[in-house]
């Protein structure tokens, strides 16, 4: 259909070849210099621009990282303050923590491109319950920007069973209200990212649904490109709107157990030192070889050298103790004995445990080997007649001690299955 020009060469007959709509409103037609009939509208070139923008990065949310004042970013030191008040122990990974974050802050501050400071994605290895993502947790909170958690394990390529990759991000959106600008300055934590660690050692055996082939996918969103998330998860389907985000800044913090890598680095650390005199070997401890973790060891457990290399900082978690666990019911600022007190006190009640009781709870805990995971559900087993009973009562105080603790452990069947 031809156009005709109206009043001030504004085209109004004929359709765009991009969106199909004729002009509407202040819409007009631009046409196509070399193609006789063919007009794109006003309202495609506009988006076409913030497109073009996007893709250069000069979007509003990268003007937004020019605002970023370099004194208002906490230091180190101050978010490792923050992480103690919170997590027990974990030094190692704190530390890690800490200085990726900062300089996280920094490369979001940077208004020059001279020197391009690249991102300081993280990975925690260290046995399951020992706190990785109460760690990325803590940091989300204190940072006070959109976080999500996602567990790898229900993440496969396009076209299986079970959530695009592109969906993890989806659930970033949501945690920031579908804020396009705040979501693309969040945290995801990937979870059990060993578990999409490649089964064999050939890849080309079998198609490897879960494994190699998420790898890959994440390669891009970890690296920093524009992906077409869909806004409500799950599959893409052709006919749902995609919102395009830009994972640049987006700092991701993978986690994961890494069950029986201790072989690899031990193995490791053995062909390193034969050969040497035994004072190469002396140094190592070998109660914790996690504490050795290298990105090499990462590969023999399966992940791709491209991924290993976009996770830059790699550090370990340590097994929790005894005294970390007895830590833990007690220091942290919302730990377990405080939460019960506090429930007590809604009702008036002064909850005491005795020393000996928090001990028994800590040996239960390490008798069934449950982790700190487990200390929540022995103590609710030891409090759940009283949480019922009290509230109907006039008592003002009320101490758990070790024989009350465990004559409700008995009388709950206390089960390791239970936790
Ligand atoms: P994972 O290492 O498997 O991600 P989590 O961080 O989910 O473990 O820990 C499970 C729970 O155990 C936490 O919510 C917290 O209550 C407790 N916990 C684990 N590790 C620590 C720790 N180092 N300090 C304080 N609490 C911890």
């Amino acid at each position: 259909m031809a156009g005709k020009k109206s009043d001030g060469g504004r085209i109004n007959r004929g359709h765009c070849a991009f969106c199909g709509q004729e002009p509407h409103g202040s819409t007009m037609l631009v046409p196509s210099a070399v193609a006789p009939d063919v007009y794109i509208c006003t309202d495609c070139v506009e988006q076409i621009e913030e497109a073009v923008k996007e893709y250069r990065g000069e979007t509003a949310s990268s003007k937004a990282q020019a605002d970023i004042n370099m004194d208002s970013i906490p230091r180190p030191k101050q978010i490792r303050e923050f992480l103690d008040s919170y997590v027990i122990g974990q030094d190692a990974a704190k530390k890690y923590l800490s200085v990726a974050v900062y300089n996280h802050y920094k490369r979001l501050a940077q208004q020059d491109d001279d020197v391009d400071i690249e991102k300081s994605n993280i990975i925690l290895v260290g046995p399951t319950g020992t706190g990785k993502t109460l760690l990325a947790k803590t940091i989300a909170r204190q940072l006070d920007v959109p976080f999500t958690i996602v567990d790898a394990t229900v993440l496969t390529e396009a076209g299986y069973v079970g959530e695009d990759i592109e969906s993890l991000l989806t659930r970033l959106l949501q945690a920031a209200d579908y804020d396009i600008a705040k979501a693309e300055r969040g945290i995801v934590f990937i979870d059990e990212i060993d578990k999409i660690a490649r089964k064999g050692d050939n890849p080309s055996i079998t198609r490897d649904v879960s494994g190699e082939g998420v790898q890959q996918g994440l390669l891009k969103l970890l690296e920093g490109s524009i992906v077409n998330v869909p806004p409500q998860g799950g599959r893409k389907h052709p006919e749902q709107k995609m919102i395009p985000v830009n994972t640049k800044n987006i700092l991701f913090i993978c986690g994961g157990a890494f069950d029986g890598i201790e072989r690899k680095i031990a193995q490791r650390l053995n062909s390193h030192v034969v050969g040497y005199s035994n004072s190469a070997r002396k140094g190592v401890n070998r109660d914790n070889f996690l504490q050795y973790v290298a990105p090499q060891d990462l590969k023999s457990f399966g992940l791709i050298p491209e991924i290993i290399g976009r996770l830059p900082v790699l550090t370990h978690l340590d097994p929790l103790d005894r005294d970390a666990l007895r830590r833990v019911l007690t220091e942290p600022k919302n730990a377990i004995v405080k939460q019960y007190e506090k429930l007590f006190a809604m009702d008036g009640v002064k909850l005491t445990f005795t020393p000996e009781t928090l001990d028994l709870i800590v040996d239960k805990a390490v008798e069934y080997k449950l982790g700190a995971r487990g200390l929540r559900s022995i103590v609710e087993s030891i409090m759940i007649d009283a949480m019922y009973e009290i509230p109907s009562t006039d008592e003002k105080t009320f101490e758990v001690t070790r024989d009350y603790a465990l004559e409700k452990l008995v009388a709950a069947n206390f089960e390791v299955n239970k936790a």
